[in-house]
């Protein structure tokens, strides 16, 4: 994963050749050959590669050409995934297993429920999202590859301290499956793919006919999703048990551009918080916030703004393994708040004023606020209309109380409102204001929104204003 390769870039050297050593197979007559190759023989079912990942190898990336429909037909969203569906959520959830504590509610995974993040070791991987290749075989990238080879479903790349890379064979029928209900002749992407995370993480296999470790694949491989009692004690033999004294993530606060992580032992200074990547590409190193002090149990950082849904971990001031977190999912989003009312709203020709609400959080992530007025005059017509300033100036019948500042406001597409007095506007992000010119909604930015209507049978001018919503811009 250190060298970032696009499709432009030269081929990069190889360490060594290509070594496939570490399969997952069908059939118990291979076992034995598999085994062979196990470096480190143990008194216990698992076996050990010889190696442990640098703290720089923590990363994971999917890039997502896996040619199933049935590898990505998960459209649902995970609040413990947040942000990602398909192959990508499974392989995420597969990682997330051998993480030393519960990852989020440890939901996600209904054959194990609040289970996953059952590792116990000082390993903590970090989701790095999307990446647009497969890779180098040193860049921790699941992805598909092309063709069949015997029985084998799935392998790891040269693991090694320096990283890993897994690959899938496109012959075999892959499911994402969050409900780990697949159909006949399905594999499970999440199970093989915990599987072969634990290759990555310097596990050979194990003996345990219980263990994901175990070399052979028995139905579909959903049992395989859920890691048991051999590979704990191998991960843990390679990495060390999680001890008390780890820091650990309680709470994360976002407000505007700024997050805040309640947890314990964190050090004096020189902590880190790790990003996942928002978007797709990047190197696979996580995004970082460094040089933060903190009183053993908050840190504050702004928010980098390459920064994405995903997971956040923290580093400590020190390098050794016990010094990451476990990861905790975020949509970057957690105390976005409700827009809030102000400024006043006038009586009208059919009662005491229109006013004005909205159901949703002002997210980026939900790229969607409805804006909604009751209380206007039957079948007139309005706009919404925003800008930066809170004012309260006598206009018309009413009240105006959105200013534009410098930059004037901004105004929505006209609308009639109902036989009822009501009316309503969904704003997509993806269409409107979005756009880059002046009256975009960036995260961070506080907005403030009023709606003018008709009004002819009331007062002198003919116009009148609700109240208004004051809104900032949240991840
Ligand atoms: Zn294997």
């Amino acid at each position: 994963m250190k060298i970032p390769t696009g499709p432009g870039d030269p081929p990069r050297p190889r360490r060594r050749g290509l070594r496939p050593r570490h399969l997952l197979l069908p059939s118990l007559a291979l076992v034995a050959g598999v085994l062979s190759t196990a470096v480190v023989p143990d008194a216990r079912g698992y076996t050990l590669l010889g190696f442990s990942l640098d703290l720089d190898q923590r990363d994971f990336r999917v890039h997502n050409n896996f040619s199933d429909p049935s590898a990505n037909n998960n459209q649902s969203l995970d609040d413990d995934f947040p942000g990602y569906r398909g192959a990508i959520m499974a392989i995420w959830k597969a990682h997330v297993e051998w993480q030393s504590a519960a990852h989020g509610t440890g939901d996600g995974d209904p054959t194990q429920p609040g289970g996953l993040g059952s590792g116990g070791a000082n390993f903590d991987p970090s989701f790095q999202g999307e990446s647009p290749t497969p890779g180098g075989i040193d860049h921790n990238v699941h992805a598909e590859i092309s063709g069949c080879s015997g029985g084998l479903y799935a392998f790891t790349e040269q693991p090694d301290a320096g990283g890993w890379r897994i690959r899938y064979y496109s012959c075999v029928e892959w499911a994402d499956g969050p409900d780990g209900q697949l159909d006949p002749g399905e594999i499970d992407l999440q199970g093989v793919a915990c599987h072969q995370a634990g290759h990555a993480a310097g596990l050979g296999h194990s003996i345990d006919h219980d263990a994901s470790m175990y070399a052979v694949v028995t139905g579909t491989g959903v049992s395989l999703r859920s890691i048991e009692s051999d590979d704990r004690s191998g991960i843990m033999a390679i990495y060390g048990s999680a001890g008390a004294n780890k820091p650990r993530i309680d709470q994360l606060i976002v407000i505007g551009d700024e997050l805040t992580v309640h947890g314990e032992h964190f050090s004096p200074g020189d902590n880190q918080i790790w990003f996942t990547r928002g978007g797709p590409g990047g190197d696979g190193y996580p995004v970082k916030a460094t040089g933060l002090s903190s009183n053993g149990t908050e840190l504050t950082c702004v928010i980098p703004p390459e920064a994405g849904k995903g997971d956040i971990l923290v580093r400590r001031g020190a390098t050794a393994y016990q010094d990451l977190s476990a990861a905790r999912p975020s949509y970057l989003a957690e105390t976005c708040f409700q827009p809030t009312s102000y400024c006043t709203t006038t009586p009208n020709s059919v009662g005491s004023g229109a006013i004005m609400s909205s159901r949703n959080m002002p997210s980026t992530t939900e790229q969607i606020l409805p804006l909604e007025v009751d209380g206007g005059p039957p079948n007139q017509f309005g706009i919404f209309y925003y800008g930066t300033d809170q004012i309260a100036t006598p206009y018309g019948d009413g009240v105006r109380c959105v200013g534009g500042g410098n930059l004037g406001v901004f105004r929505l597409p006209v609308l009639n409102l109902d036989p009822f007095g009501k009316v309503g506007l969904m704003i997509d992000w993806n269409t409107y204001p979005v756009g880059g010119g002046p009256g975009e909604w960036l995260i961070g930015d506080t907005w403030n929104a009023q709606f003018w209507y008709r009004d002819p049978t009331a007062g002198t001018a003919g116009f009148n204003f609700s109240d208004a919503l004051s809104f900032t811009i949240c991840h």
